[in-house]
């Protein structure tokens, strides 16, 4: 899930991807255009703030991460990125939205938690640094891209055997329409409008088969619920609206 904005105003993205990159330039420019919010916990951004404690948890419980090599594919602002090398790991954050990565680095000079950032698609780190990572994680991001199967083969090219990769996005159902859209957008206005197009939504089966045909092998899956009246999170077994997979790479 998550983020973006009507576009408001001429924010110039320095990044202009090919046409035949898998990224969608409309999308890379919505969250360019947020990029200075993403630190503000009650602003367009808040959900990711929020969720984020319980995705570490989820994350930590799985995999090691005091001194493993992590990469963050389409990192955004850094706040999963952050959060996992203030636990210890050594962290790689990518994304091809340049406006949110400079924030993201200059949010790390003042909370002082190192992280490499770098503007780069998860398929060309893949070729660089094949089997470089002993975590990678990918939240959030699939669901905003052309072709999310390539992408969740470059995180297994990325990982080593053995290793774990994450992913989490949003189901696609007349149940995920209302809630991830007409309720997080239109009622309870939590994200702006447009964040997400439910024609990219990714069902669990779907995300379950890309892992499957890159030799990741499904670990775990959970959902990840709200309550407007508390505006609690938490996680619970239903993946109908937005969930999370753990999966690892078969060794060889
Ligand atoms: N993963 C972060 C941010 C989620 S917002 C988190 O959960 O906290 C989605 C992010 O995906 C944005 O930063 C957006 O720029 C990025 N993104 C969208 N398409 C991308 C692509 N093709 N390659 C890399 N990053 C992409």
């Amino acid at each position: 899930m998550l983020v973006s904005g009507a576009s408001k105003g001429t924010v110039l993205e320095s990044v202009t991807p090919l046409p035949s990159r898998n990224a969608d330039p409309d999308e890379l420019r919505k969250f360019g255009d947020l990029a200075h919010r993403w630190w503000d916990t009650s602003g367009e951004f808040a959900p990711l703030h929020a969720i984020n404690p319980l995705r570490l948890e989820w994350i930590a419980e799985r995999a090691t991460l005091r001194g493993a090599r992590v990469l963050d594919v389409g990192c955004g602002g850094g706040i999963l990125a952050e959060s996992m090398a203030a636990r210890g790991a050594d962290v790689t954050g990518i994304d091809l939205s340049e406006k949110p990565l400079s924030v993201a680095a200059l949010h790390g000079l003042e909370s002082k938690v190192a992280v490499r950032y770098e503007a780069i698609s998860a398929e060309d780190i893949a070729l660089r640094e094949p089997a470089g990572f002993d975590v990678v994680t990918c939240m959030e991001m699939l669901e905003h891209v052309p072709d999310p199967a390539a992408v969740v083969q470059a995180c297994a090219t990325l990982v080593k055997p053995g290793g774990h990769v994450f992913f989490s996005t949003i189901n696609r159902n007349p149940k995920a329409y209302l809630f991830a859209v007409i309720g997080a957008e239109y009622l309870l206005r939590l994200l702006p409008r447009g964040t997400h197009d439910y024609q990219r939504f990714i069902t669990p089966s779907e995300l379950s088969r890309h892992a499957r045909a890159a030799r990741l092998s499904l670990d775990a899956m959970i959902g990840l619920h709200y309550n407007p009246l508390t505006r609690r999170y938490w996680l619970a077994p239903n993946v109908d609206v937005n969930y999370m997979i753990a999966t690892r790479l078969d060794a060889r």
